[in-house]
């Protein structure tokens, strides 16, 4: 973690300051980093959010931006918001697909495991 300005050098930094996205007006909240995963998907683009937080110096106000969880942004890694047990990938076309679509929103194949009519979420 940051212990001093990377400007002035003075240790009187303020932490967790938070960024507010102003364009929000309706439900206000961080200003996002944001990384897709298959950013050319259709549909399930498996997007990676993390929220910005900034280290304010005291003394100069110089403002140092992180990303509150990096990992989160790292799409080499496994870890997504996206649930894997709630999805299918095409095999066809590499698509991430809900398992409630019995063939691929991209290129219509089909689901191999095609969700039984009358399960929760069928629509
Ligand atoms: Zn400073
Ligand atoms: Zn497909």
């Amino acid at each position: 973690m940051l212990t001093q300005c990377l400007a002035c050098g003075s240790p009187s930094l303020i932490h967790d300051v938070q960024v507010p996205d102003q364009d929000h007006s309706i439900a206000p909240g961080p200003l996002m980093l944001r990384k897709d995963g298959s950013p050319k998907a259709f549909l399930f683009k498996d997007k990676r959010t993390t929220p910005i937080l900034a280290i304010v110096c005291r003394d100069c106000g110089y403002a140092h931006f992180f990303a509150a969880n990096p990992a989160k942004l790292d799409i080499t890694s496994p870890e997504s918001e996206f649930d894997a047990t709630q999805a299918w990938r095409c095999e066809t076309c590499g698509e991430i697909n809900s398992n409630t679509f019995g063939v691929c929103a991209n290129c219509q194949a089909p689901n191999p495991n095609p969700p039984a009519p009358g399960d929760r979420g069928w629509l």
